[in-house]
């Protein structure tokens, strides 16, 4: 028993652990360092399930009038209806208000609501009933209100949340239990509480881990989605994502935010001449030393075959600028090709503030259409940037 109890262990939860790097697995813990991406991703799927909870309960907590009105008097079941219709009516606001969202703050603001909701309806039908002496069936039905914060605990277990989120929502769960005790402490059956209560911590130990398990395997998703195997660069797809995403910060904050569109010189002679396998290690090369030459928080995207776009957030043309040719002009510059002689690139510069853009597209067409132009004009050169600044072909 201990032993298959170790091994499905294992399979769970180290295997994938062992998978993970450890900022990711820091990224279980606490969301404070997740990336864009994973936000993005975790908020968009938390607030879809919390609409799908929110619509069941929307159909499922009125359905219950009907048992209410049969099996209690009119004193008990009326209050009782109220409030789900009441509850209803909120369930029925959480799935129609939240729609498309991306941010995880969104998130945690719908979560709190879906989880308010039947918090305030436990508190309040529980001391409603309580001022009752039911019997018989009239109080296996009451009972059946006390559950409601076991649902709630094992409902957590469906959004991928870390560590402190989970505590988060635990915790109140777990302190309503104990304010549920206060109240009937005159006549509270301890040994019964205290049974609840575990079956309530083993409950939240269960949601917990599923939340977690999750939430690793949307990480590990994430990962291997957003980034394009060969370079390691972010991928055409999560790269606009990424880029609307700065786009948005940048306009808000009033902060510059620079695009480098960046496609390598004479490539498919390398292909032509060489094979497409030197190719591939001219193109890895290349953007293994961008990559090495960059900012934290700057972004590598592979655009296209030998195309790609530097993310630079804060950064003004000038500045870009001065970084790309850092890069052009170091040492082993862009690497070399089979036949020695160095990788070059024709670049273009754009940035949202100086080149007035509204939205990321039209700032990566102007990129694009410069880096054309630095072809145009002789290639391996950098277009965009203030003449005062340091960009000049060498
Ligand atoms: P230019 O200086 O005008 O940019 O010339 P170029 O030869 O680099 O430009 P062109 O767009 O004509 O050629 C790009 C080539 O890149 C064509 C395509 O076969 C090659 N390519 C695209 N993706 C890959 C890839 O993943 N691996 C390899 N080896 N080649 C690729
Ligand atoms: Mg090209
Ligand atoms: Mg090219």
């Amino acid at each position: 028993m201990i032993g298959s109890l170790r091994d499905i262990w294992h399979h769970a939860w180290v295997s994938v652990l062992v998978e993970m790097s450890e900022q990711e697995i820091g990224w279980l813990l606490r969301s404070r360092n997740h990336i864009s991406l994973l936000e993005k991703r975790r908020a968009t799927m938390i607030v879809s399930r919390v609409r799908l909870v929110a619509g069941l309960f929307a159909l499922l907590t009125p359905l219950w009038i009907i048992v209410d009105i049969a099996a209690f008097p009119r004193e008990v079941w009326l209050p009782l209806v109220i409030a789900r219709l009441v509850a209803t009516f909120a369930f029925a606001l959480i799935l129609l208000l939240s729609r498309r969202m991306h941010y995880m703050r969104d998130a945690y603001r719908r979560l709190a609501l879906l989880f308010a909701v039947p918090t305030a309806f436990f508190l309040y039908s529980y001391q409603h009933m309580a001022q009752f002496d039911l019997h018989g069936i009239q109080l296996a039905f009451s009972t059946g209100y006390a559950f409601l914060p076991f649902v709630m605990l094992a409902g957590l277990s469906i959004f991928p949340l870390t560590l402190l989120e989970n505590i988060a929502f635990i915790s109140p769960l777990l302190l309503m239990q104990v304010i549920a005790g206060i109240m009937r402490l005159p006549v509270l059956d301890w040994p019964t509480f205290a049974a609840s209560f575990w079956l309530m911590l083993l409950i939240a130990g269960v949601s917990l881990l599923a939340g977690l398990s999750q939430l690793a395997f949307i990480i590990v998703l994430v990962r291997e989605a957003i980034r394009d195997t060969m370079t390691g660069c972010f991928s055409r797809q999560s790269g606009e994502e990424l880029l609307e995403l700065q786009f948005i910060l940048s306009r808000r904050s009033g902060n510059p935010l620079a695009l480098a569109f960046i496609d390598l010189d004479h490539f498919k002679q390398v292909n032509d001449t060489y094979g497409h396998d030197a190719g591939d290690a001219v193109l890895t090369g290349a953007a293994n030393a961008i990559h090495g030459r960059l900012r934290m928080g700057d972004i590598l995207v592979r655009w296209g075959g030998e195309e790609f776009l530097l993310i630079m957030p804060n950064t003004t043309a000038p500045m870009a600028c001065v970084a790309l040719e850092r890069v052009r002009s170091a040492d082993r510059g862009l690497g070399s090709r089979p036949d020695g002689n160095p990788v070059t690139a024709s670049i273009g510069v754009a940035e949202r503030i100086a080149d007035a853009t509204d939205d990321w597209s039209t700032l990566v067409e102007l990129a694009d259409e410069r880096m054309y132009e630095a072809k145009q004009t002789g290639r391996n050169r950098i277009v965009g940037c203030d003449p005062a600044a340091a960009c000049a072909p060498s």
